[in-house]
């Protein structure tokens, strides 16, 4: 296994944090937070970083909803004086995510503190970014390291726990629609990444009581595994291992709701109502018989290019040709390469069958989430039920990745 930047969970992470500094010699810092993680642990951090006499400029990002977008980026630039420093975002994906961008452009490092077990994004080197109203990822770079405060993470918010659990428990889906890629796309695949990729997943879900009652060793657990996903991510260099068709739909509405103007929902909320939802496709693929998929392979035809366009571009409104472009792989998808695909799936029916069995039925994904109190269908995330319709059947197009979904849709199931 590659080694990693240092990573500490638990009740003594800022006096650690604070002894990472002195023995790399980091001594000027820029503190990134908003009201409330500030108040959660941002005052915490300032107050140890200048009782080692270190020079600290604190910056508190304003508005009722802060995104990861021009403002914030505006208002962290326009706070600072030009000295070099080492960002400390405090908070949980947005911030980290501002702080991570602005440090790598201005040629800073950062060290990471969060406030919550709400993504498992804390070590990843994209910052997904709100660029001309649309969501994009852009290269940036990781922490130096990430020092989260067990007791600061217990005491977060029950809906950024559950987001939190809702973006883990997305990994057993994406590992599957990985898996299904290498079985009969021929994506490149890592099966000891993928196997990391779910253990993570599962550490957390057999401690979900612990979780659900914000037990310190459950949100270890979650954290745990959150932080396992993002070095996933790292090992393999693309987010492959972690993001699947649950996440395409969690983008999908994202972009919907970015469009209309509305209030932005948290990311592992969308996700895990996605992991639902994707759940369900492999509900069906696993009660289709060997003789009933061999059958339906038979019949399976290359897409419709014209009648998919259309649909992208009525799903995807302004982004439409950015998608389609995306998704060319599918849609160019030539005899050959569906023969191939129809050949695998009915030859190797058993394997399939194995990797939806690795998906647990969406009514026990549905369970769990309400169990941590996550929302589990559009009422209850927030979006409107022709969004979420849309987002079910669209939001495959966003990638060409193979998934569930894309087997599902060539099978007619
Ligand atoms: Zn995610």
């Amino acid at each position: 296994m590659p080694t990693h930047l240092p990573v500490v969970i638990g009740p003594n992470a800022i006096p650690q944090f604070a002894a990472f500094c002195e023995a790399n010699g980091l001594s000027r810092f820029a503190l990134i937070a908003d009201d409330n993680t500030y108040r959660a642990l941002g005052e915490r951090v300032e107050a140890t970083v200048r009782a080692h006499g270190w020079d600290v400029q604190t910056v508190l990002l304003r508005g009722d909803d802060i995104g990861a977008d021009a403002s914030s980026v505006y208002q962290v630039l326009v706070a600072l004086d030009g000295a070099p420093r080492t960002f400390l975002p405090v908070g949980s994906g947005t911030i980290t995510d501002v702080a991570r961008f602005v440090s790598h452009r201005t040629g800073a490092g950062f060290v990471s503190l969060p406030t919550a077990a709400s993504v498992d994004g804390f070590t990843s080197i994209g910052a997904p970014m709100i660029v001309d109203g649309a969501k994009v990822t852009l290269t940036t770079q990781g922490p130096l390291a990430v020092f989260a405060d067990l007791p600061t993470l217990c005491a977060a918010p029950r809906p950024l726990i559950a987001a939190g659990f809702g973006d883990l428990i997305a990994k057993l889906t994406s590992v599957a629609d990985w898996e299904l890629g290498a079985l009969l796309w021929d994506e490149p695949f890592d099966a000891e990444i993928a196997s990391r990729a779910r253990l993570a997943a599962w550490g957390c879900v057999n401690r979900i009581a612990a979780v659900a009652r914000g037990e310190c060793d459950g949100i270890e657990a979650l954290m745990a595994g959150l932080i396992e996903s993002g070095f996933c991510m790292l090992d393999f260099g693309e987010t492959r291992p972690a993001s699947g068709y649950e996440h395409q739909m969690s983008h999908f509405w994202e972009m919907t709701l970015l469009r209309e103007g509305k209030h932005s929902i948290l990311h592992g909320a969308k996700v895990g109502v996605g992991v639902i939802a994707s759940a369900r496709v492999y509900d069906s693929l696993r009660a289709l018989s060997l003789e009933d998929a061999r059958r339906r392979a038979l019949e399976a035809r290359l897409p419709d290019r014209e009648a998919d366009v259309a649909e992208i571009y009525r799903c995807y409104g302004p982004l439409g040709p950015a998608v389609a472009a995306n998704h060319a792989a599918i849609l160019d998808m030539t005899q050959a390469q569906l023969d191939e695909i129809r050949r695998r799936a009915g030859q190797h029916w058993d394997e399939v069958q194995r990797i939806a069995a690795t998906v647990p039925a969406s009514a026990q994904v549905e369970a769990w989430l309400h169990q941590v109190g996550g929302p589990v269908n559009a009422a209850e995330l927030g979006i409107t039920e022709e969004a979420y319709r849309t987002g079910v059947n669209c939001a495959h197009f966003y990638r060409s990745r193979f998934n569930g979904k894309k087997l599902a849709r060539l099978l007619g199931v």
